[in-house]
């Protein structure tokens, strides 16, 4: 696809990093060698604004227009000058109503009021509304204002307090939420500019795979990391091309690279990249692109690809993810999804923070390692954030994963966690 080409070469943004060893890669490191590779995709399209929803805003949204456009009420209740008042209760002749949508044009002497509903435009000369509740009726004409009921420039919105004409309303990058859709629309916006959808192929390799529906022969695993990729990638918004179940031979494995090259702007493959014998697909990523492997310090995850493959003119970025069913997922979040996020032109935010919680138990680590640990976090009696880690954490153990609500982050230095120790967590809401 038109994935634009970087000039870089993998070697030469690795030459960047002191210390660079692929068999004991910090995660870190691995972050940043994948974020200066990888390039945005240079494509826009507009759409209407519904469609528009978890799209990539493409431009700066400059507001052409106040929000809102007059000064007006935030309550229903008279609309008055705030001159008026004084120390003692005050009573005011009502001229006039004014409606949402339907202003008194009129204007208001001193001792003058008028009736005004929420969203009514601000009449000329008066700057301070009374809430209804607040005043007395005395008659129909006249109501009687508390002293100190009020100040002056009481619930009045401004003119553009929400925004402000040529002012930027939201940036590029921007992941477009409801709230975004909202505020489009408040502009009279109805077709936003967004970046073109990412287009993803994946594929499960290994002779182990059954696809649902064949039979489980002796020895086999269904293939569910081709579904879990579905979920992920999906939720972020990507187009997807699942290429199924690939066996480990060399002919197909090529046949599958130069497919997935030739129609995505990035592959996703699961399997086949740790030291284990028989795997063609290590030598098949080499041969047909600039591809680096890694082993990771971090658990579970440890070993990864990484690069670029091209074929026919066409290339597309390359993630070599492990087997592992909670390996794929783990370093899918942690190095692809960021890469994606960064090829679809989304900017740094849309990463969930890192937030803290107790640890209700020991957790075994040892330093040099990043550990991705899977976590349920819940507020305890004394109103504390706390995590405990769901079960057994293999890397295959689709389950913690399912079980959990957060990952909990052991950074690459820290040693055994104690019960009461603070932890990172990453919660799963807004990650996946
Ligand atoms: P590999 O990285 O190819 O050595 O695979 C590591 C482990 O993950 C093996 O136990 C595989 O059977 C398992 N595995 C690999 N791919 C998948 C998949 N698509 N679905 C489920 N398990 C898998
Ligand atoms: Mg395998």
């Amino acid at each position: 696809m038109s994935t634009p080409s970087s000039t870089a070469t993998l070697s030469s943004v690795i030459s960047c990093l002191s210390d660079y060893d692929p068999d004991a890669l910090p995660v870190a490191d691995a972050q940043n060698i994948i974020r200066q590779f990888v390039q945005p995709i240079q494509a826009i399209e507009k759409v209407a604004i519904r469609s528009a929803l978890d799209r990539v805003l493409a431009v700066d949204i400059v507001s052409p227009i106040n929000v809102p456009s007059h000064d007006n009420s935030a309550m229903d209740g008279y609309a008055l000058r705030g001159s008026d008042l004084g120390k003692e209760d005050r009573s005011f002749k009502v001229v006039a109503t004014a409606y949402a949508g339907r202003a008194y044009d009129g204007k208001v002497a001193a001792g003058e009021c008028v009736r005004i509903m929420t969203g009514a435009v601000m009449p000329d000369g008066c700057d301070t509304v009374i809430p209804q509740e607040f005043t007395r009726n005395e008659s129909e004409t006249n109501v009687t204002v508390p002293a100190g009921a009020v100040k002056t420039g009481d619930n009045r919105r401004l003119k553009g307090e929400d925004l402000a004409i040529g002012t930027p309303a939201l940036h590029r990058g921007r992941i477009l939420r409801p709230a975004d859709l909202g505020l489009l629309a408040s502009l009279g916006i109805a077709e936003v500019p967004v970046q073109r959808r990412l287009r993803v192929a994946f594929f499960s390799t290994g002779d182990e795979l059954r696809s649902i529906g064949e039979t489980l022969d002796e020895g086999c695993v269904y293939d569910s990391n081709r579904y879990t990729l579905y979920g992920m990638l999906t939720r972020l918004g990507c187009d997807i091309l699942d290429m199924g179940v690939v066996k480990d031979d060399p002919a197909s494995l090529e046949a599958a690279f130069r497919s997935a090259c030739e129609n995505a702007d990035a592959i996703i493959t699961s399997g086949g990249v740790s030291v284990g014998a028989a795997d063609y697909t290590k030598q098949m990523m080499a041969e047909l692109g600039d591809v680096t492997f890694w082993k990771i310090g971090m658990r579970p995850g440890r070993p990864m690809a990484f690069g670029k493959i091209t074929s026919n003119g066409k290339s597309a970025y390359l993630f070599g993810l492990p087997g592992n069913p909670v390996a794929v997922m783990v370093t899918f979040y942690f190095f692809a999804r960021q890469a994606l996020l960064h090829m679809m032109g989304a900017s740094a935010e849309s990463t969930p923070p890192l937030m803290r919680a107790i640890s209700t138990a020991t957790i075994r680590k040892r330093p040099g390692r990043t550990e991705f640990q899977r976590g349920i976090v819940s507020i305890n009696s004394d109103g504390v954030q706390e995590v405990r880690i769901t079960g057994s954490q293999g890397s295959g153990v689709l389950r913690s994963m399912s079980e959990a609500n957060c990952m909990v982050v052991l950074e690459h230095d820290r040693a055994e966690v104690k019960a009461g120790d603070p932890v990172n967590i990453m919660l799963f809401d807004g990650l996946i």
